[in-house]
């Protein structure tokens, strides 16, 4: 396989992202009253309405609704007034409802966007903009002194849930293959989990992991999450594709779930990116398919062929009245934001004569 500069050279990567984090600030669970505690004996904080019991209503946490409108706020968001819950219908252990309630077509936040400083070493990968002086634009970039800012938008944060936890016994490394039976933990299920969901807008896998750790830090400025990576309370999926440079039209992407660190994050697309231009220039074609990223072998697998959105019979939740949120309560909830990472930077390039550089790094 070729180099990740050489392949960038005459394709151009498209990447966008799907990044979960829980909201483990809160005190109980979505739609129920049990305590959200990580590390808990299993199945110690369930009730009716987690273990999904037949009768068992949901009641929504006004925090969690809170937590994700601040979310929305401090990425640029639009606000939805007007939006409601939806089932995902699926069939496996780890939720026993046997459907996810989620979002449909209308989330909480809808079109925002993030603005990535990219620079030093970071900065080369981006192939498109070499020759460019500071101040000039190509596509949703400006070079800078030291690098390039990249607009990269939101397309949306809905609210959602997590499920249960499986662990398989008898196989290798806890995994499915080869194991004797599987427990379930239920404490998991029922929490609070945003999802944010990028426009393909990220070109390479530095600004990738840029956009993730951007996120993390707003998300821990105004105190949403703990976003552990290794506890999975912040989870990304990174779908990617490849095309021509200089051609407009999508390629085909695929989907490299739960990269639980930024490293994974960058080396994972980094190998895809490659391995699809492999692909592609033997002739071949790629799969829209679901990959895993082994970072001890360094290389990706196929998981499973992508499953399509009619798979998950998604209809409105009839347990769950729709939402009108009113102007008071969007206002209150930005009233509580803090100080944010971009404004921080501002303050300290201000107020101790710092270059734009050092105060981002400073934060
Ligand atoms: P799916 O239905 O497969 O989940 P979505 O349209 O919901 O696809 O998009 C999921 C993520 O993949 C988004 O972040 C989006 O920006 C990104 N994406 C969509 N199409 C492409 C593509 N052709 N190449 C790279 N990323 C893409
Ligand atoms: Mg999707
Ligand atoms: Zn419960």
């Amino acid at each position: 396989m070729r180099k990740l500069e050489e392949v960038l050279k005459d394709w151009e990567a498209v990447i966008g992202l799907e990044i979960h984090a829980e909201l483990t600030t809160l005190n109980t669970k979505m739609f129920c009253g049990c305590k959200l505690e990580f590390g808990a004996d299993p199945n110690t904080h369930t009730c009716p309405v987690c273990l999904g019991l037949p009768g068992a209503l949901p009641v929504p946490n006004k925090a969690a609704i809170e937590s994700i409108v601040l979310a929305g706020l401090a990425t640029n968001c639009d606000i939805e007034k007007h939006s409601m819950f939806y089932r995902k219908n699926y069939m496996y252990p780890d939720m026993a409802k046997n459907f996810q309630t989620t979002q449909g077509p209308v989330a909480f936040c809808m079109r925002g966007h993030l603005d990535l400083d990219v620079d030093g070493p970071a900065a080369k990968e981006r192939g498109d903009i070499a020759g460019l002086k500071p101040g000039e634009t190509c596509e949703n970039v400006t070079v800078t002194d030291s690098g390039y800012t990249a607009h990269v938008g939101i397309t949306r944060i809905h609210m959602e849930e997590d499920a249960g936890k499986m662990i398989h016994i008898g196989g290798d490394e806890g995994r499915i293959a080869g194991a004797t039976h599987s427990l379930v933990d239920y404490n998991r299920a029922g929490t609070p989990l945003i999802e944010l969901v990028t426009e393909p807008d990220l070109r390479t896998p530095e600004e990738a992991r840029l956009f993730m750790q951007k996120l993390r830090q707003i998300y821990l400025a105004i105190g949403i999450s703990d976003c552990s990576m290794e506890e999975g309370s912040m989870r990304c999926d990174g779908n990617v594709s490849l095309r021509r440079r200089g051609s407009t039209k999508l390629g085909v992407k695929t989907e490299l779930k739960n990269m639980n660190s930024f490293k994974n994050l960058h080396d994972g697309l980094a190998y895809e990116i490659c391995r699809q231009a492999e692909v592609l220039e033997e002739g071949g074609q790629i799969y829209q398919e679901t990959r895993h990223w082994d970072p001890t072998m360094k290389h990706t697998i196929v998981m499973r062929v992508k499953e399509t959105a009619d798979d998950y019979r998604l209809f409105p939740e009839p347990d769950l009245a729709p939402y009108d949120l009113s102007d008071e309560f969007i206002e209150g909830v930005r009233a509580k934001l803090p100080e944010l990472p971009d404004q921080k930077a501002a303050r300290f390039a201000e107020e101790f004569g710092l270059s734009a550089y050092d105060a981002r790094h400073l934060v």
